[in-house]
């Protein structure tokens, strides 16, 4: 019986139990996924649970907002990828050693190369929105394959720490960036403008066109056509929201709990309906 769960604040809207739920069925493996809510600051409740998880009461957790650093002290250890990026969204236990993974950078990868092609052999170049845990995940995985990275943050102090951290990666705080925005593969978007209730909003700047050429990634799925990717769409760009790299971060951290393999689809339908 696998017991699973997330922790993080709030969770009323996530889409987690539904995939992994789904995981399990498509498995054949008997449990369940709950939502377990630890407010910030909730130290003892985050004790308490990584206790069972020891103990093999929990067979595996997710962490989210705002958990994903203030975590790490907690752990025994945490994998290479983890520790490169400083931020945690899944724990197993082994050998009742506490390790925490991070899924999301494997996860955006996959997605981004799923859903996009750049072919041509010149580095390419990406602007991400959002200097926290999921922007950090991003330029990692995007800077192991050899892109110039460059985060724009509204707080310089966090994106100057990623760019201390991460190679390739230099940090921004104001627009125009006329040297970042020639040449522009990519725009990401790892902050949580533009999700609902707040549709409306998009960390591009108002008024300004895209460069040519560029895809737009935003990881917000909610709504699943965002205000920046319907405006790149009208300018002729390719341009997704982050589903797909929600699912593949779930599959990956499934894989890790259960030793399971899971076809993707199955996950993606759970979702599709929402
Ligand atoms: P987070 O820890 O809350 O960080 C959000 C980042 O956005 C911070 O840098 C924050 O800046 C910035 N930000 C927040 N409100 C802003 C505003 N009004 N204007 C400008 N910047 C603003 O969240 P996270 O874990 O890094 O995740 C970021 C987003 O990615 C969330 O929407 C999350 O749902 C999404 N996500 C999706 C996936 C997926 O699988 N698709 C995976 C992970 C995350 P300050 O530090 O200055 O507040």
């Amino acid at each position: 019986m696998m017991r699973l769960g997330l922790i993080g604040f709030p969770l009323d809207h996530s889409l987690s139990p539904k995939i992994h739920n789904a995981a399990l069925k498509a498995g054949g493996l008997e449990g369940s996924y709950s939502l377990i809510p630890v407010p910030p600051h909730g130290r003892r409740m985050l004790e308490k649970v990584l206790s069972e998880l020891r103990s093999g009461e929990q067979s595996g957790l997710n962490v989210t907002i705002p958990h994903k650093m203030e975590i790490i002290p907690f752990l025994d250890g945490l994998t290479p990828v983890a520790q490169a990026i400083g931020a945690v969204n899944t724990i197993f236990c082994r050998n009742q050693k506490l390790i925490g993974d991070n899924t999301d950078a494997p996860a955006f990868l996959t997605d981004l190369k799923r859903c996009f092609s750049f072919r041509d052999n010149r580095p390419h170049s990406a602007l991400i929105f959002g200097a926290s845990g999921a922007a950090r995940a991003v330029a990692y995985s995007l800077s192991l394959e050899g892109w110039e990275v460059n985060i724009f943050s509204r707080r310089m102090e966090a994106a100057d720490q990623i760019a201390a951290q991460i190679k390739n990666t230099r940090a921004f705080s104001s627009f125009p960036l006329p040297a970042v925005l020639t040449g522009l593969d990519l725009v990401v978007n790892a902050t949580p403008l533009g999700m609902e209730p707040d549709v409306d909003k998009s960390p591009w700047p108002e008024g300004q066109p895209f460069p040519d050429g560029t895809a737009v990634y935003d990881l917000v799925y909610t709504p699943r056509q965002t205000r920046i990717v319907r405006e790149a769409q009208s300018q002729g760009l390719r341009a997704v929201t982050g589903l797909g790299m929600l699912v593949e971060q779930a599959a990956l951290a499934f894989e890790l709990w259960t030793g399971e393999l899971v076809p993707r689809e199955s996950l993606f339908e759970s979702v599709s309906q929402t």
